[in-house]
């Protein structure tokens, strides 16, 4: 995180944000819509299967009011008036009057599959079966001395009917139905049988309603779509176990009525045991398939009235139907998280732009200052970053000012110093200038004397003018020289002969050395390439180091070795003298820095010539041991180098 920039930094702590954000906003919108789909799938599973539990309520109670509708019809009463009036002809009448109103309620009722009117022992006096009368041709039977159709004497349903009470109505097991003389079984179906009772109480038959358990099919098929799930209806039947957990209705038939088919299937066989045990034991629940996840939803319905024997309502709604939504609302938050992560990504680029790019103008503006000290940074944003500007563009004139300021005393200082050497050399330059004046001056007197005796000749005059000359360019050469050094001049560099500027600097201190007894050697420079530097400040440099070697030699010598040196050129300035102590060798270019006697020095030689060969790109170092001499090396760069 260190090295990244500014922007990047600004990049990633905004993506940081909002990624992460958006991720956890999505992720909460899926579950909890996964969740509120759960809840809404299951209340709607289980009012399905609520609902389809009622509907079958609903068909039992319409069967049983046709049941007993029937068994309160006039042609019902017809038949018991003749069985009580023993008249075998009226009773005959009133059975073939019963087959054409059982006719009559079979056409209009088609989820009546038979309707028969049984006799007290069992004998079938009338039966229709899907339309059709099928005729009691069989021998006449007791108690009636009547042809019956086949006798169901010793079928439980009919001895169970027969001792029930008055409206009393018996229904069957929901069972395929089937005769011995039948191959297959015909479709499932439901027997309704009440007692016929007569004056009396005395029981005198069962009329007996077979429906159509095809209408219940219908009704759990179609609860619930085949893409949805599946519904199925099963026995709760305890007591019974081949019944118990029979499948009376599927979508696929073939899980049905196990028990009659002889596949055993049961709803043990598909389901986990905790599903089914709430299917047989509670009334009415929702559970979650744990394999597949499907939400699972039953109601009990007991045609019976019984609660351990009855009718299990089971709704099974697939998982992908119920959260089907799903897929469509993740992949639109998905959709709208891409967006939002494209506009934050711009969002962050338009900040991290907007953060970086005042910066980055200052840090222009200083690097345009470091070119040119005159420059300044545009104070545009009135924001912190305007501020940092303002206060660099401020500290950037201070500089300025404080760098202008030491140039002026560094130019002070120098000048302080030539003048102090100026002093010293000047009763020096006197003595030198004095005696080619005092030629000068004895040379003319003469001439004037002998011009006035007569004496001179052309060519003795001329030959004394010439000393004359020769002695006026003396001092000429000394005053030239002086008044070169005392020049006040703004540094102008030129290409230089260090060799010439050298020779020079040694005449300047010539007279010293002579008075000090100090033999001033310059060895033979062979060919130097040229310096740009000023002429002036370098030959003050050599002066200044010159000078000082005198002092501390008196009586020794000071030799000076110019080399070329690779990029520029090297001077040794070596003296015998006393050397400078351990404790002084890093003070010696401080400013002010003055072993000598008051008067006599004034620290400041060494320290101009270092700014001033600093100035040129060069260097100056000091190598010495106290009591045997010093050595100052100068190195300057060649004028290509510098100009390099
Ligand atoms: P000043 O000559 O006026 O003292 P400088 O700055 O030229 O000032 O020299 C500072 C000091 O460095 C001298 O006082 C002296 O102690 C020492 N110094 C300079 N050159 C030599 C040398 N060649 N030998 C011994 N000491 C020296």
């Amino acid at each position: 995180m260190k090295r990244l920039g500014i922007r990047r930094k600004t990049l990633v702590t905004l993506l940081g944000v909002a990624v992460p954000s958006l991720l956890a906003f999505s992720a909460l919108i899926i579950a909890s819509t996964a969740l509120i789909l759960q809840q809404n799938a299951s209340r709607q599973v289980s009012s399905l299967a609520e609902r389809s539990a009622t509907s079958l309520a609903e068909m039992v109670g319409r069967s049983q009011a046709t049941l007993t509708t029937m068994a309160a019809s006039p042609e019902v009463g017809d038949y018991l008036t003749a069985l009580t009036s023993g008249d075998h002809v009226r009773l005959a009448d009133a059975l073939q009057s019963l087959e054409r109103t059982f006719l009559g309620w079979q056409k209009l009722d088609t989820t009546i599959q038979a309707i028969r009117l049984i006799d007290p022992a069992g004998n079938v006096l009338v039966k229709i079966k899907e339309g059709k009368l099928v005729p009691a041709t069989g021998p006449a039977r007791p108690p009636f001395a009547l042809p019956a159709v086949h006798s169901v004497a010793g079928r439980d349903f009919f001895q169970a009917a027969l001792r029930l009470p008055r409206h009393g109505v018996l229904i069957s097991n929901l069972e395929r139905g089937k005769t011995e003389e039948e191959e297959a079984f015909c479709p499932a179906m439901v027997r309704f049988a009440t007692p016929l009772i007569g004056p009396d109480n005395v029981r005198v038959g069962v009329l007996v309603v077979n429906v159509w358990g095809e209408q219940t099919g219908q009704l759990i098929n179609r609860l619930i779509a085949e893409a949805e799930g599946s519904a199925f209806l099963v026995e709760r039947n305890p007591a019974d176990p081949q019944r118990n957990g029979i499948y009376l209705f599927h979508r696929d038939e073939t899980c049905e009525f196990g028990n009659q088919t002889g596949s055993r299937r049961t709803i043990f066989d598909d389901y986990p045991r905790e599903i089914t045990s709430a299917w047989l034991n509670h009334d009415r629940g929702i559970a979650s398939d744990p394999r597949t996840k499907d939400i699972l939803a039953h109601a009990y319905y007991s045609p019976y009235g019984l609660p351990d024997r009855g009718w299990v309502v089971v709704v099974n709604a697939r998982r992908d139907f119920f959260l089907g939504p799903l897929t469509t609302i993740g992949r639109r938050t998905a959709l709208w998280a891409v967006v939002v992560l494209i506009l934050a990504l711009a969002a962050s680029l338009f900040f991290a732009r907007s953060l970086t790019r005042p910066i980055q103008d200052v840090v222009e503006g200083i690097r345009r200052m470091e070119k040119n000290t005159a420059e300044r940074i545009p104070e545009e944003s009135q924001d912190e970053i305007g501020f940092l500007a303002g206060e660099i563009n401020r500290m950037a004139d201070a500089i300025q000012h404080n760098a202008e300021e030491q140039l002026r005393v560094e130019e002070h200082i120098r000048d302080t110093e030539k003048l102090a050497s100026i002093g010293e050399m000047a009763a020096g330059l006197a003595h030198e200038l004095n005696t080619p004046l005092g030629n000068i001056k004895a040379l003319a007197i003469l001439a004037r004397k002998g011009i006035e005796r007569g004496e001179c000749d052309r060519q003795g005059l001329t030959g004394d003018l010439d000393d004359i000359v020769d002695q006026a360019g003396k001092c000429s050469d000394i005053i030239t020289g002086l008044l070169s050094f005392a020049r006040r001049s703004e540094a102008r560099p030129t290409p230089q002969d260090p060799a010439s500027l050298m020779g020079e600097a040694m005449a300047l201190v010539r007279l010293r050395a002579e008075k000090r007894a100090v033999g001033l050697i310059c060895n033979d420079p062979g060919l130097l390439p040229p310096l740009l530097v000023d002429g002036d400040q370098l030959r003050q440099i050599f002066v200044n180091i010159l000078l000082n070697g005198i002092d501390a030699a008196p009586g020794g010598k000071v030799s000076v070795t110019l080399h070329q040196q690779e990029g520029g050129v090297r001077i040794d300035f070596r003296d015998n003298g006393s050397g400078i102590a351990a404790e002084h060798l890093g003070r010696i270019f401080d400013p002010f820095f003055t072993t000598k006697e008051v008067g006599q020095g004034t620290g400041l030689g060494l320290s101009v010539s270092y700014g001033m060969i600093n100035a040129m790109g060069g260097s100056i170092t000091v190598e010495s041991q106290p009591g045997e001499g010093a050595c100052f090396t100068v190195f300057l760069p060649a004028t290509e180098e510098r100009e390099a």
